[in-house]
């Protein structure tokens, strides 16, 4: 497999986005039933770090394109779109044995 670090961040659109992953958002996600959330507004993504690798490539990937369908699309893409968009490229990067993983 080839692993992608994300601890870095990553650029949407020339906004650099920081992903957040540490105890601190892991407890903040889980109190609101979340693996991960896309803040626009301060340029991070949250991706919950506990519920392992599968997880958070696709976590990743999914606020990813939150960050994407912002940025590029108006937010006309819809949660379901993005849940099925998401989903099937952690599956095709997965079959390129490529997944994205925090440090
Ligand atoms: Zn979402």
């Amino acid at each position: 497999m080839h692993d992608i670090k994300v601890k870095n961040g990553v650029d949407v659109a020339s906004i650099h986005y920081n992903v957040r992953t540490d105890k601190k958002h892991d407890n903040e996600l889980m109190d609101r039933n979340h693996y991960g959330e896309c803040h626009n507004r301060t340029g991070e993504l949250y991706v919950a770090s506990q519920y392992g690798a599968d997880l958070y490539n696709l976590s990743f990937i999914h606020e990813l394109i939150e960050a994407i369908d912002s940025r590029f699309c108006q937010d006309n893409v819809s949660h379901d779109h993005i849940c099925g968009l998401s989903e099937g490229l952690a599956q095709a990067f997965k079959s390129l044995g490529v997944r994205f993983v925090y440090k």
